[in-house]
């Protein structure tokens, strides 16, 4: 991965899972998406270093998904617990890519 200046996304290493089930959700299932993101390299303690992280979507009866909060969608960056950028960037693409796929019909949280 080119680490770029204002960060990055290493997309060779995007993974898609479909109806993926969790203990936490009994019965439910859950589209999940994982990707490794290079932070900002703003010299704040994250220069050279590589975060994992999870957009886990939950899927309606109607195929409708939800993005889910933590501990499904998780980033391992300091503040992926909740909202961060990785994560803010990563919703950006998936949306990119709901829109030319006809399998995902997202809803945001
Ligand atoms: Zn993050």
């Amino acid at each position: 991965m080119k680490h770029l200046q204002s960060g990055s996304y290493d997309f060779e290493s995007l993974k898609l899972s479909l109806e993926v089930m969790s203990d936490l959700m009994p019965g439910q299932k859950f589209l999940v998406i994982e990707c490794m993101s290079a932070p900002s390299q703003k010299g704040l303690g994250s220069v050279g270093k590589l975060y994992s992280l999870r957009l886990a979507f939950l899927i309606g009866e109607d195929g409708e998904c939800t993005l889910m909060t933590a501990p499904y969608t998780m980033c391992e960056c300091p503040v992926g617990v909740g909202a961060c950028a990785h994560k803010g960037g990563a919703v950006s693409c998936s949306t990119l890519f709901a829109n030319v796929s006809p399998v995902m019909n997202m809803k945001m949280w």
